[in-house]
């Protein structure tokens, strides 16, 4: 659902540990990896990969 909410879904990697997340750019410039909302590595940056724009259901819904 959108809200009005400037939210991209965008593919990101933590600056710490280089793990690749599927994560929302918020529109403050912030980046929350999906489902980890508490980040990554305590208090590293992540880095967007790509944009992904409007991103379809999950294929692993079931
Ligand atoms: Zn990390």
């Amino acid at each position: 659902m959108k809200d009005g909410n400037n939210q991209q879904k965008v593919a990101a990697i933590c600056d710490s540990c280089g793990t690749v997340y599927a994560a929302i750019e918020r529109t403050s410039g912030s980046i929350q990896p999906i489902g980890n909302p508490n980040g990554c590595c305590d208090g590293a940056g992540m880095t967007i990969l790509s944009d992904t724009g409007t991103v379809g259901k999950p294929e692993s819904e079931s």
